[in-house]
């Protein structure tokens, strides 16, 4: 038999549970939700396209507000790094499937929110919690004609029927990896398995593969998690480097199909165990760890040429691709009216899109460093890299040790705005 404390801990009115588990949702980075175009049939009220209070970026900027919160904080496994902990001495939540239900609607009809983000501490076993979760994201689909957003947790080693229902009430749905390593789930998470967390995942996967398979052949199938998979992996907790970090979100993008891979900084917490830092990593490291992942995605690089078991964390002064390119000064500068469209990537300063206007400009005529700057790029560091038939940079500065203190000196300047 599960104690979960003294019974005045016990929060009983609706607000109380509010607080107390809206706070302890805070802890779960992987919300950030795409935006998708609702196609439930019937749907009467809830857009998952408006803008509203910001809560939550979409991938492409656009924000979503969400009600962010835990069925309950209750949970019979004893992960050290969560304030959830069985172990943990804090005051206990649990909301019924109703409330959550009328929560939702009635933040949604005040216009706070446009979706809902649930996620739950497990309570008795993964098929009991899954199917709570379930059961809201049911009532608000079939009983409510709710169309916003919803982004589901789904819990490892819930049985497959449970997922396959979570995905076709959820927009998203989401299984954390927690930890880097299978090696830190021992240590820190020893109920978790990293193979039942990536079965799950594979579930999820081969459910949306095959109904985009149905959909391509013409078939009608009800939705299938039409916004993806993301997870979450808590970043410093452990000594893993961010070698290991990145190699295991590529593997989850490259074998588990993810949408997103969030990076959350170790938030230290009342009463850890002494293994755990006391305190909270560089967050500059969760923004590097960011930057690396969109270079892994969008920006054609290999991880070998950010990290390797040499040299295997990020550098936490200059951005990875600027790293990059002052390791590789022998490639610069880059014709902007000739080189290709992987090399123009590499540059630093130059997003995806600001590649794309490059390339398209470059048809109608030869770009100068005034149409450059005119595209709105950060000249004062594309300049080291680039030449126009009006600039060239001069190579002496390409080569001094100067160039990468003059950026690094920018980039601080950046950072500070960031922090
Ligand atoms: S299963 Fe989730 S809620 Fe429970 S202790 Fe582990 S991380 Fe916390």
């Amino acid at each position: 038999m599960v104690s979960f404390g003294p019974e005045n801990r016990l929060a009983v009115n609706v607000q109380d549970k509010l607080a107390i588990l809206a706070d302890a949702a805070k802890y779960d980075a992987s919300c950030a939700s795409s935006g998708s175009k609702t196609t439930r049939a019937g749907a009467r009220i809830g857009s998952t396209e408006g803008m509203g209070i910001c809560h939550s970026y979409t991938p492409d900027g656009r924000c979503v507000s969400l009600l962010k919160i835990l069925l309950t904080n209750y949970c019979i496994y004893d992960c050290q790094y969560c304030v959830n902990r069985i172990t943990s001495d804090v005051p206990r939540a649990r909301f019924a499937v109703e409330e959550v239900v009328r929560l939702t609607l009635e933040f949604y009809r005040r216009n706070y929110i446009e979706g809902l983000f649930l996620s739950s501490g497990i309570i008795q076993n993964p098929d009991y919690t899954m199917e709570q979760l379930v059961a809201v994201a049911r009532t608000l689909r079939e009983a409510h004609w709710f169309g916003g957003y919803i982004h589901l947790k789904a819990i490892p080693r819930a049985a497959e029927e449970l997922i396959a229902e979570a995905g076709r009430w959820a927009d998203r749905i989401s299984v954390n990896i927690e930890l880097p390593t299978e090696h830190d789930l021992v240590q820190l998470a020893p109920e978790k398995k990293r193979t039942e967390i990536e079965q799950s995942m594979m579930e999820i996967k081969t459910r949306i593969d095959a109904r985009r398979e149905d959909q391509q052949a013409g078939f009608q199938t009800p939705p299938f998690a039409p916004a993806g998979q993301s997870t979450q992996m808590i970043v410093g907790a452990t000594s893993t480097p961010d070698v290991d970090i990145l190699a295991t979100a590529h593997h989850l993008y490259e074998k588990r199909n993810l949408r997103r891979v969030y990076y959350s900084a170790y938030s230290p917490i009342p009463h850890a165990d002494a293994r755990l830092p006391p305190q909270t990593p560089p967050l500059v490291r969760e923004h590097r760890l960011y930057q690396a992942d969109w270079l892994l995605r969008f920006y054609g690089f290999e991880l070998q040429e950010l990290v390797t078991p040499g040299k295997p964390n990020l550098d936490l002064d200059v951005d990875p691709k600027l790293a990059w390119a002052l390791e590789h000064r022998e490639q610069f500068p880059v014709d902007v009216n000739t080189a290709d469209r992987e090399t123009l990537l590499r540059i630093p300063g130059l997003g995806v899109k600001t590649v794309d206007r490059i390339l398209r400009s470059r048809r109608r005529h030869r770009l100068r460093a005034v149409d450059l700057r005119k595209l709105r790029i950060p000249w004062s560091r594309v300049q080291h890299f680039v030449t126009t038939p009006d600039h060239k940079p001069r190579p002496k500065m390409l080569e001094s040790p100067h160039l990468a203190r003059q950026l690094h000196s920018q980039s601080t300047r950046q950072l500070t705005l960031f922090q």
